[in-house]
C-alpha cells in the first residue's frame, strides 16, 4: 500500500503531538507533509527535524524567527494566518487532522472538504458554529469526517454497520471535569491551576476549562447532532466519571451499544487515520476486575449553567452558537490569563449570548460576522 500524505493543523498541542506518536509507529504508512502552530515555534521546529514536512506554517510574528533557525531550502515556512486553506487543498494530501481549537479552524476545515479530503477532526467549535455548513460541503465533494473527541469517536464506532434509522438515541458521557466533586460555592477560591488538572484526558488549556464549566460537554452535544444528524433532544449527557465507557448508542428495540477503552486519545486518532481497518496500538487491555464498578448520574445543570446554556443555544441554532463559542473562548482566555474569576466565565457567556439577535440559515458571512460581533462585545468586561 501506498503511504498516505497527513497534514496536521496545530501539530504542537496534545492531538498534533499524539497523532504524531501514531504515524512516528506508522512511518512506512504515512508521511507527514506539512505541519502547523502558532506560537509555539520552539516545538515546531524539532518536529521539523524529526519528520521533515515540505511545509510547516507559523503564527505570522514568529515566520522570521522560523527561518532564521531552520534551513528554508528544504522546506517552506507558510504564514498560519493565511495559508492553512492553501495548504489542506495540497492535491498531494490524503488526510488532514484538525488538532487546533477554536473557530480559526472552519475556513481550512471547510477547504479540506472542498478538495473532498478526509478529515479527522478533534477541533468542535467549527462544527458548534457552521455544522450545517460543513455537512453540506462534506456531502457537496465526497469528503470524509472521522471524529477523534474521544465521545464522537465511540458514537461513530457504534454505529458502524448499523441501520441508521434503527437508531433511537445517544448516550454521550461526561467524565465530569476538574470540578465534579467540588462544591459550587468554592469555585472561585480555586486558582487557574488548580482548574486546569483534568482527572482524566491530559489535554490543551482551554479545552480543559471549558471541561470544568462542561461547556465542553455542551459543545460535543451540538457536534454529535450535526456529525450524526441527530435531533438535540436525543443527546444524552450522561456523567461518567471513570471515563471508560466513552459513549453508548441506544437502537429502537432497546439494545445499547458502547464503545469502551483507555483514555488515551492515540487511539481514536489512530481509529481516525487507519478507519475502516484496526491497526495495533501499544495499549494495555482494560482489566475489568480491577476496575470494579462503573458509575453514572445525570449532569448538575444548576451547578454546570454553561450545560444547559449550550443546549438552549443549539436548539435555537442559528448563528447563536457562533456568538456562544466567540464569547466563550475570549472570556476562557482571559481567565487563563488571570484577567476574569470562574464563574466570569459563564455570567459573561451567558450576557452576550442574551443580547445577540439570531440569524436564521446563516451562511459563512453571517456566521464569521457574528464571531466577531461576540468578541467585541465581550470585550469591554475582560
Ligand atoms: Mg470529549
Amino acid at each position: 500500500m501506498a503511504h498516505k500524505n497527513i497534514v496536521i493543523l496545530g501539530s504542537t498541542g496534545s492531538i498534533g503531538v499524539n497523532t504524531l506518536k501514531v504515524i512516528e509507529r506508522f512511518s512506512d504508512k504515512f508521511k507527514v507533509v506539512g505541519i502547523t502552530a502558532n506560537n509555539n515555534v520552539r516545538l515546531l521546529e524539532k518536529q521539523i527535524r524529526d519528520f521533515s514536512p515540505q511545509y510547516a506554517a507559523v503564527g505570522t510574528k514568529n515566520i522570521s524567527v522560523l527561518k532564521r533557525n531552520i534551513n528554508t531550502k528544504k522546506i517552506k515556512i507558510l504564514d498560519a494566518a493565511s495559508d492553512l486553506e492553501w495548504l489542506v487543498g495540497l492535491k498531494s494530501v490524503d488526510i488532514v487532522v484538525i488538532g487546533m481549537s477554536g473557530s480559526a479552524a472552519l475556513c481550512p476545515f471547510l477547504s479540506a472538504l472542498r478538495a473532498g479530503k478526509r478529515v479527522a477532526t478533534a477541533n468542535k467549535e467549527a462544527l458548534v458554529i457552521a455544522g450545517h455548513l460543513i455537512r453540506h460541503t462534506a456531502k457537496k465533494h465526497k469528503a470524509e469526517i472521522i471524529p477523534v473527541d474521544s465521545e464522537q469517536s465511540a458514537i461513530f464506532q457504534c454505529l458502524e454497520g448499523q441501520c441508521r434509522q434503527d437508531l433511537k438515541k445517544v448516550y454521550l458521557t461526561a467524565s465530569g471535569g476538574a470540578l465534579l466533586n467540588v462544591p459550587k460555592s468554592r469555585f472561585n477560591q480555586l486558582s487557574v491551576q488548580q482548574i486546569l488538572k483534568h482527572p482524566r484526558w491530559k489535554m490543551g488549556k482551554k479545552i480543559t476549562v471549558d471541561s470544568a464549566t462542561l461547556m465542553n460537554k455542551g459543545f460535543e452535544v451540538i457536534e454529535a447532532k450535526w456529525l450524526f444528524d441527530l435531533e438535540m433532544k436525543d443527546i444524552q449527557v450522561l456523567v461518567h466519571p471513570e471515563a471508560i465507557i466513552h459513549s453508548m448508542v441506544e437502537f429502537r428495540d432497546g439494545s445499547i451499544i458502547a464503545q469502551l477503552g483507555m483514555t488515551d486519545m492515540r487511539l481514536p486518532i489512530q481509529y481516525a487515520m487507519t478507519y475502516p481497518e484496526r491497526w495495533k496500538a501499544p495499549l494495555k487491555s482494560l482489566n475489568f476486575a480491577k476496575l470494579k464498578q462503573l458509575n453514572f448520574a445525570n449532569p448538575d445543570f444548576k451547578k454546570f449553567p454553561a450545560l444547559a446554556l449550550a443546549i438552549h443555544v443549539g436548539q435555537k441554532g442559528g448563528t447563536l452558537p457562533s456568538v456562544l463559542n466567540a464569547a466563550n473562548e475570549e472570556v476562557v482566555e482571559s481567565f487563563i490569563n488571570g484577567k476574569v474569576s470562574f464563574s466570569k466565565i459563564y455570567t459573561l457567556v451567558e450576557r452576550i449570548v442574551l443580547r445577540h439577535k439570531i440569524i436564521d440559515k446563516p451562511n459563512l458571512k453571517d456566521i464569521l460576522a457574528a464571531d466577531q460581533w461576540a468578541r467585541e462585545e465581550v470585550q469591554p468586561y475582560l
